[in-house]
């Protein structure tokens, strides 16, 4: 066993501002697709809330949601793969999901990725999941490592006092995918 010195979680990063996108842009962009195509409305918001990609619900009117963490371009390049969606779903219904006729509509309105774009945003976040989180069974307090300890570890803290207490693991890093 070997003592442990005290540190800090670390800070969430600060995030830079971005600007919110397009919106006015990529809901002009989906009409008129929808105009051509005889889609149903849909409604257009660019969220921060997003790390990358977008999605949609199906309505009608159906709502598109873009990530404002991408650049304006990957940001029109998803919206066009959420009216692919829009459009396999007039033609096949909600079950179409990234079959290979959706992606034939995709290519068609000019999409070209497979997948969402790596953003900083998305980093920041498999940072943040990519912890390990130790606590001391003595005193409870926590904290995150991007490595495993080796071997068992001591709270210097509560080693300080006298009262020698374990550290138990009890947070792994999590693994997330990203759809579009
Ligand atoms: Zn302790
Ligand atoms: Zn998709």
């Amino acid at each position: 066993m070997f003592q442990l010195e005290l540190f800090s979680a670390e800070e969430f990063e600060a995030r830079r501002p971005l600007p919110p996108g397009d919106k006015d842009g990529l809901q002009k962009l989906y009409n008129q697709i929808a105009a051509t195509h005889g889609l149903p409305p849909a409604r257009v918001e660019v969220t921060m809330r997003r790390a990358t990609g977008g999605m949609i619900r199906y309505g009608p009117p159906h709502v598109i949601r873009v990530s404002g963490h991408m650049s304006t371009e990957d940001q029109r390049e998803t919206l066009l793969h959420e009216t692919a969606h829009a459009i396999c779903h007039a033609r096949w219904g909600p079950e179409e999901g990234h079959s290979k006729r959706f992606w034939e509509v995709a290519r068609q309105l000019g999409v070209r990725r497979r997948s969402a774009p790596l953003t900083e945003q998305l980093k920041a976040v498999r940072q943040a999941n990519a912890r390990y989180v130790y606590r001391c069974i003595g005193c409870l307090s926590e904290w995150a490592r991007r490595k495993p300890f080796r071997g068992g570890r001591l709270c210097a803290a509560c080693l300080r006092k006298g009262h020698p207490a374990r550290l138990i693991l009890v947070r792994r890093p999590a693994r997330k995918t990203v759809a579009l």
